[in-house]
């Protein structure tokens, strides 16, 4: 039996890879490499470049690999992103998703984790955020996530397909081993593009807006170690094996820092200064969003290792550091 990992050559995708990996679980990996390297998957991981929405290369592999639960991340996730280019999100975000969940269905798989985000909440009523609030999202890429959560919800009502959603905050940071770390070219997330301004990569950075209803202006955001944002997962799988319950969980600290903040953290921790500009609010951006983690920390036993900004930030610097001394 093995566990699919969709994505596995991505940033939090080759996280979990490694993770499952180190905890001696079989796993094969598709990816179609589109902002994934096949480097940062390990040589001794089946590996197949091709699609999601393939439904009959996805079938195969259930069936070839004896797939017994699918960790579903490939997906495009960049929000203003999403704005400009609406049906490329529905396409791979929802129209695959919902080819992945009919392969599993069919393949007779009996677990799907499936890769969610805050972004589905929008502006959120009230701060933290849980599960239950009504989500609202603001951009297609919210929207895009939203519609899979729904697909999945009603396909395993009707099949009896197991699974857990998990709604990402903002991820950032890398593996603590630095075997692995964000090498995703072109980033706009902002602890990324700070590190590799603070680098001396970019010239500069833009500040997207300082006139929202926040304490200095500019948007607060929950940002999570990455190793603990898999941790969740692996927490997620033990539970469905256990047999139980499907259920939607927030990922993230129940903490949020603004935009000024994580680059002040930047500029303390790479102990150089960064050149910042202000610029316009971008499009899709929810002022504040800060996740409520009661539910995941008693259902899950989940135990977050690395919630501390710095430590995020520090693991990020010397990714980068890493990337860019060999060439990447
Ligand atoms: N942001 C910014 N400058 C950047 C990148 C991001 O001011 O170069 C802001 C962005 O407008 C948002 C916050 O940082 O308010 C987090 O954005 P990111 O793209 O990292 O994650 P998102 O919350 O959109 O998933």
């Amino acid at each position: 039996m093995s566990v699919l990992v969709t994505g596995g050559a991505g940033y939090i995708g080759s996280h979990m890879v490694l993770a499952l990996r180190d905890a001696g679980e079989r796993v094969v990996v598709l990816d179609n490499l589109s902002t994934g390297f096949r480097w940062a998957v390990p040589e001794d991981v089946p590996f197949v470049a091709g699609d999601t929405g393939d439904q009959a290369l996805v079938s195969r592999l259930i069936a070839e690999h004896d797939v017994e639960a699918i960790i579903h991340f490939a997906a495009s996730l960049v929000v203003p992103e999403s704005v400009s280019r609406p049906l490329a999100y529905y396409k791979n975000n929802t129209a695959n998703s919902r080819s992945m969940i009919e392969c599993a269905v069919e393949g007779g798989v009996e677990h799907f984790i499936f890769s969610s985000t805050a972004a589905v909440y929008g502006n959120p009523a009230r701060v933290p955020v849980g599960e239950d609030d009504a989500p609202a999202p603001m951009s297609p890429y919210g929207a895009s996530k939203l519609m899979t959560e729904t697909m999945l919800r009603d396909a395993s009502a009707a099949h009896g397909l197991g699974h857990v959603i998990l709604r990402y905050f903002n991820v950032a940071g890398a593996d603590p081993a630095l075997r692995i770390g964000q090498s995703t070219r072109d980033a706009t997330h902002l602890i990324k593009v700070a590190v590799e301004t603070a680098l001396g990569l970019r010239p500069k950075m833009d500040v997207y807006g300082t006139d929202y209803p926040t304490r200095d202006g500019t948007c607060v955001r929950d940002y999570i170690h990455v190793t603990d944002l898999v941790a969740a997962h692996a927490d997620a799988l033990r539970h469905l094996r256990g047999g139980g319950a499907s259920t939607t969980f927030n990922c993230g600290y129940g903490r949020g820092f603004s935009v000024l903040e994580v680059i002040e953290t930047v500029k303390r921790v790479a102990g150089v200064d960064v050149r910042v500009d202000t610029a316009p609010r971008r499009p899709g951006d929810p002022a504040e969003i800060v996740a409520s983690s009661d539910r995941i920390r008693a259902r899950l036993g989940w135990q977050p290792r690395h919630d501390d900004l710095d430590e995020i930030v520090a693991h990020a610097l010397a990714w980068q550091r890493k990337l860019s001394a060999r060439g990447g």
